[in-house]
């Protein structure tokens, strides 16, 4: 059964995609919100891994895209600082580093 409940549409992970260590708080930052888009950049405390989450509002409810990246919350907030980057930057620009794409 479909639930649609917009008051909480988060769907960030609960743990690491890598170890299954659950996310503190303090582990997960909100770098970016534009227009109910939300990225969120998350570090395991425990392997150090960071990934970033982009959530998306659509029609058909909250997508998230989730991707491991190299960027520091640091990178992302001095890009943020640097010029009006947007979510949609945020994830281009980490999609480039990890050359991850719909084709095989
Ligand atoms: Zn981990």
């Amino acid at each position: 059964m479909l639930s649609t409940k917009n008051s909480s549409p988060l769907k960030l992970p609960n743990d690491c995609l890598y170890c299954k260590t659950v996310f503190r708080e303090k582990d997960i930052d909100l770098i970016d919100q534009v227009n109910g888009n939300s990225v969120y950049h998350l570090t395991c405390h425990k392997c150090g891994v960071s990934f970033i989450f982009h959530l998306v509002l659509s029609k058909d409810g909250v997508l998230s895209i989730g991707a491991v990246t190299d960027a520091g919350k640091e990178d992302l907030e001095k890009l943020k600082r640097g010029e009006n980057v947007t979510a949609d930057d945020v994830i281009s620009a980490y999609l480039e580093t990890k050359k991850v794409g719909p084709n095989k």
